[in-house]
């Protein structure tokens, strides 16, 4: 009886002891498990975050693709290689004309103009020359050598008009009436006409009150060009229509631009 207690005192020992293995089994199975189950999580997680990345960075490059960061436009400009003059008229100490009240120079709806059109032409791809982005006096020989040095494609220049009586926006070329000025003017009139004008004076050709002379930029520029009359700054109603539509009228001068510089051939 002792004995076979002690045999099977000593058979539970040899169960206790393996017991002891089986649990020290167990505990260095579930660590492996936890460990390789940490290392599938962690290898997902990366994965997924790569994933992440991926849609971040396609949803970043369809963004770039919309927007209109600089460094998209230089993109675009390269591929395009068009270059377009501004040229806001007056500016500094010419002032130019004004309305009735002396409150309103032309001077600042010509740059206001000016840089709304040029952001445009940019965000459509064209590089932009403005003669003046501030409010600075530039000559009007400095204005063309500007254009000609740059051999800009086209020259746009930005005015507002004024007399006793008179409304509307009317667009000049030079006199000796080249196709591709008219052209230029034309799509810009059409433009105006399409958002709205009091007055559709259309596609003048010299010089106001003389046939025979020029507008000083429309004859010394060597590249297509022409001086919008965005409207009479005298007229009451010319000023409503300017401030109402400024954003259509920038928009209608770009987009006609553009389209001019397709039918000119100079948009590659
Ligand atoms: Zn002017």
């Amino acid at each position: 009886m002792n004995r076979n207690s002690e045999n099977s005192g000593s058979n539970r020992g040899y169960i206790v002891l393996w017991d002891r293995v089986f649990i020290a089994a167990a505990i260095f199975l579930i660590i492996i498990i936890g460990v390789i189950s940490l290392i599938v999580f962690l290898a997902s997680g990366d994965s997924e975050s790569n994933n992440k990345n991926v849609e971040k960075q396609i949803i970043g490059s369809s963004f770039k693709n919309n927007s209109s960061e600089p460094e998209v436009e230089e993109d675009v400009d390269r591929t395009l290689n068009c270059t377009v003059v501004i040229d806001a008229g007056h500016g500094g100490e010419d002032g130019g004309c004004t309305d009735y009240y002396e409150t309103r120079l032309e001077k600042d709806d010509n740059l206001a103009m000016a840089l709304e059109v040029a952001d445009r032409l940019e965000e459509l791809g064209i590089d932009v020359i403005l003669t003046r982005n501030d409010d600075t006096f530039i000559g009007l020989q400095e204005r063309c050598d500007i254009a000609n040095e740059a051999n800009a494609d086209l020259f746009i220049s930005l005015h507002r008009n004024s007399a006793f009586d008179g409304s509307g926006v009317e667009i000049w070329v030079s006199n000796k009436e080249p196709a591709e000025d008219t052209l230029l003017a034309q799509n810009i009139m059409d433009a105006f006409a399409e958002v709205g004008v009091s007055n559709n004076r259309g596609v003048c050709y010299g010089y106001i009150g003389d046939q025979y002379s020029n507008y000083y930029v429309n004859s010394v520029t060597e590249m297509p060009s022409c001086l919008v009359e965005m409207g009479f700054i005298t007229e009451e109603i010319d000023n409503e229509l300017f401030d109402k539509n400024f954003y259509e009228y920038a928009d209608a001068i770009a987009q006609a631009i553009y389209k001019s510089a397709e039918e000119l051939n100079v948009l590659y």
